[in-house]
């Protein structure tokens, strides 16, 4: 399995996620696609971001978009789905000005980008995704057209 290192501010590590990369029933073998150890308390990804931040900070939906848009030097944090934004991870985004939410193109991103747009009604909008989700986007469009969704954002 892929492993996912939780690195605190100081680059500490704070927990590690797995993602499984075999394309099979992950459920028959026991487990699911991702992974988290057993009593762990959903965490946001890539804290360090926050700190690092100006008044701007990307929210992804998934820990590997994370990684796509920091390529594109983006302050961004990643959570693994609506079900793990918590009250504490709204307060965590609190002080920012603007933040840009990077749900899927599907149901469950929509319930996410909705989530943490309702959390956050003055600061939070929505990016507008068309042709798959963050990496899905970069593979077939590549930086551009992760920058035109921002650009589009901002009329
Ligand atoms: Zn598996």
């Amino acid at each position: 399995m892929l492993a996912i290192p939780y690195l605190g501010r100081a680059g500490q590590p704070l927990t590690i996620r797995f993602r499984c990369l075999l394309e099979h029933d992950h459920r028959a073998h026991h487990h699911g696609k991702y992974n988290t150890i057993t009593g762990d308390p959903p965490r946001m990804y890539g804290v360090d971001s926050i700190h690092a931040a100006g008044d701007t900070i990307d929210v992804t939906e998934g820990e590997l978009d994370r990684v796509v848009l920091r390529m594109l030097g983006l302050h961004v944090v990643g959570l693994p789905g609506a079900s793990l934004w918590l009250p504490r991870h709204r307060r965590m985004l609190a002080g920012f000005n603007v933040v840009r939410v990077w749900g899927d193109p599907d149901d469950a991103g929509a319930e996410f980008t909705s989530k943490v747009c309702r959390s956050l009604p003055r600061s939070a909008r929505g990016m507008r995704l068309r042709i798959g989700d963050v990496s899905e986007t970069y593979k077939q469009g590549g930086a551009q057209s992760l920058l035109n969704v921002i650009k589009e954002s901002e009329k």
